[in-house]
C-alpha cells in the first residue's frame, strides 16, 4: 500500500492553488492565439488543466511521472465535459523530449520545485515559442528572518525565496516579467490543507498502528501545523512572464 498516494493523490490539489487563482494568472497573458496549445507541466489531479480548458478554445497537454495522477486528469476533464481538447503523457518532467518552441503557454502550479526554478525556466524556455508565456508557481517568504519553524517547514526546499529574487532570475534566465501575486492562506487550505486533514482522519481509522502510514499522516499534520503557525512568513506566488519573440 503506497500511503503518501492515499492521503496526498486523493486531494482536490496537490499543493496550494485554486481555480480563482489559475484565472487571475490567466488573464494577464496578452494577446494570446485563437487556440493556444498550453503544456501543464506536473499536473496533479488536473483542477487547474480543467480550469485552463474552461477559459480558452485551445488544447491542453497534461503531463505529470504519476499515472495516477494522469488518470484523475483525464476523469475531471471529462466530468468537466473539456476532455475533447485534453492530451496527456506520463513523463518525467527532467526528460521531457519535445521539440523546441513547441507550446504558446507552459504551465507549472506547485511544480517547477522538482526541477529548480531557474533550471526549470530555462527547461520551459526552450519548449515555449518566441513570442510565448510562462505561468508558474513558486514558493516564496513574505518576510524577513523567518522563525526556526518557518525554516524547518521549508528545509527540503531551499530554493525559497523574496519574491524580488525569483524575479532577478526570471530576467536573468532572459524572460519579460508580466505579472506576480502572492497567494492567500485560503488557496493553502480550502482545497488542500482542509481536505487532507479530512483524509488522515479517514485514513487513520483504516490503517491505525501501521508504521509506515503512521509516519506519513504525522509528517502531514506536522506540516499542516507549521503551516497554520508561521504562514505569516511564506507562501506561494504566480508568476507569469513572456519569452522575447527575438530569442534572448
Ligand atoms: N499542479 C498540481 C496542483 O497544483 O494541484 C500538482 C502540484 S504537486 C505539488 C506536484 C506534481 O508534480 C505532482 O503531481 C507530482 O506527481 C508531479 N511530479 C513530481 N516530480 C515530477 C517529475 N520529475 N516529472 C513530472 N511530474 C512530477
Amino acid at each position: 500500500m503506497n500511503y503518501f498516494l492515499e492521503v496526498y493523490g486523493r486531494l482536490p490539489r496537490a499543493g496550494p492553488g485554486s481555480d480563482e487563482l489559475t484565472r487571475q494568472a490567466f488573464k494577464t497573458l496578452p494577446l494570446l492565439p485563437d487556440i493556444p496549445r498550453i503544456l501543464d507541466v506536473g499536473c496533479g489531479p488536473g483542477m487547474q488543466t480543467v480550469e485552463l480548458l474552461r477559459n480558452c478554445s485551445g488544447s491542453v497537454l497534461a503531463l505529470d511521472v504519476l499515472p495516477e495522477m494522469i488518470d484523475r486528469t483525464i476523469a475531471e476533464a471529462e466530468r468537466a465535459g473539456v476532455s475533447d481538447r485534453l492530451e496527456t503523457v506520463v513523463q518525467d518532467m527532467k526528460k521531457m523530449t519535445f521539440p523546441g518552441s513547441s507550446f504558446d503557454v507552459i504551465w507549472s502550479e506547485g511544480a517547477i520545485y522538482n526541477l529548480g526554478f531557474e533550471t526549470g525556466l530555462k527547461a520551459f524556455k526552450n519548449l515555449v515559442k518566441p513570442g510565448g508565456y510562462v505561468a508558474v508557481s513558486e514558493a516564496v517568504w513574505l518576510k524577513p528572518n523567518p522563525p526556526v519553524g518557518a525554516v524547518e517547514f521549508w528545509e527540503d526546499y531551499p530554493e525559497i525565496d523574496t519574491i524580488a529574487a525569483k524575479l532577478e532570475v526570471v530576467k536573468r534566465v532572459g524572460y519579460e516579467p508580466l505579472s506576480y501575486f502572492v497567494f492567500p492562506k485560503s488557496a493553502w487550505t480550502e482545497q488542500y490543507y482542509d481536505p487532507m486533514e479530512k483524509r488522515i482522519a479517514e485514513c487513520e481509522r483504516k490503517w491505525r498502528g501501521i508504521s509506515d502510514a503512521e509516519a506519513v499522516f504525522s509528517e502531514a499534520r506536522n506540516e499542516i501545523s507549521l503551516f497554520r503557525k508561521h504562514s505569516d512568513y511564506f507562501s506561494y506566488a504566480f508568476f507569469t512572464m513572456r519569452k522575447p519573440k527575438q530569442i534572448g
